[in-house]
């Protein structure tokens, strides 16, 4: 399809389904098609996942639909930005081919769906435990896309590690028929890794945000010596942040998503997530620890 034009907006499942069947009956053959969900308010980190998208099929779908399901009592679901002519304008300098925007009546015509995926006991873990719910509702929304776009690719962010491990094993676990591909994180200068909250952050918190990432580097560096020692060194640079509230900095197995032990060798991720002012933050970096 045309790339580097701007995307088109289609907001309704029948409206998608037909521009997708009609898109391949010309050159006779089915195109590969790559759907990357998003919540919108994009930035840089979204831009790569959609010019990934677009080296790996002919057809590049950017969904944008803050999701209902994933936010719980007290969150920030009326807060979160929304910038859809903004996002469309972006998308048109990566080449995206189709923005699915629909509206929550359009995904959930009688009220929140009472049928749920659900993610298991790592969805109660982190992320989890923080926001009972989020990940059921993230998987049940990422299988009503996947079944609107019908995708040979979904293109998910390592921001979001534990969505990460989740959609794989749902992909698995429900031979779901796409692929997954995972795009390292997009960080500013400073190390703070890019997120549509970060713009909520007043200068003096987003300075004091960069702690969290400074964190993860300092425990790589480290990582050698042990998780201990890993913890610590990250622990050293949250710790002295004020304005950072810390909710959890814990290093996991990548194979499981639970917590390794003392004596741990090999591969881990270390995960953190801190609040600054009323700003949810997360990152992660991988570790070696041999
Ligand atoms: P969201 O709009 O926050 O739901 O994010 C949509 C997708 O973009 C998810 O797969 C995220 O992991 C990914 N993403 C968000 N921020 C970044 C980033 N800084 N680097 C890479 N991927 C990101």
């Amino acid at each position: 399809m045309n790339v580097l034009t701007t995307p088109e907006v289609i907001d309704t499942i029948a409206g998608l389904r037909a521009r997708l069947a009609g898109t391949g009956a010309r050159a006779g053959e089915r195109p590969r098609v790559v759907l990357v969900p998003t919540m919108g308010a994009l930035h840089a980190g979204h831009l790569a996942l959609v010019r990934r998208a677009r080296e790996l099929g002919d057809i590049v779908v950017v969904s944008i639909f803050v999701n209902p399901l994933q936010f719980g009592a007290g969150e920030d679901l009326a807060s979160y930005p929304r910038t859809l002519e903004a996002d469309v304008a972006a998308l048109a300098t990566v080449g995206a081919d189709l923005v699915f925007a629909p509206t929550g009546q359009v995904m959930y015509p009688h009220g929140p769906s009472s049928t749920r995926v659900t993610a298991g006991p790592v969805g109660t873990l982190y992320e989890g435990a923080a926001r009972p719910g989020h990940f059921d509702g993230m998987l049940t929304v990422v299988s009503k896309l996947i079944n609107i776009v019908g995708p040979d690719v979904v293109v998910f962010g390592q921001k979001d590690a534990q969505q990460v491990f989740l959609v794989e094993a749902m992909l698995a676990d429900l031979d779901f028929r796409p692929v997954i591909e995972v795009v390292p994180i997009v960080r500013e200068e400073s190390g703070l890794a890019l997120s549509s909250r970060n713009r909520n952050l007043a200068e003096e918190q987003r300075a004091a945000a960069r702690a969290l990432s400074a964190g993860l580097a300092a425990a790589a560096s480290v990582a050698g010596r042990g998780v201990a020692a890993a913890l610590q060194a990250a622990h050293a640079f949250i710790d002295a942040q004020p304005l950072v509230k810390l909710d959890y900095l814990v290093v996991v197995d990548p194979q499981t998503f639970l917590p390794v032990a003392a004596d741990h060798l090999g591969p881990a991720r270390m995960l953190v997530a801190a609040l600054v002012g009323s700003t949810r933050l997360i990152d992660n970096a991988a570790l070696d620890l041999n």
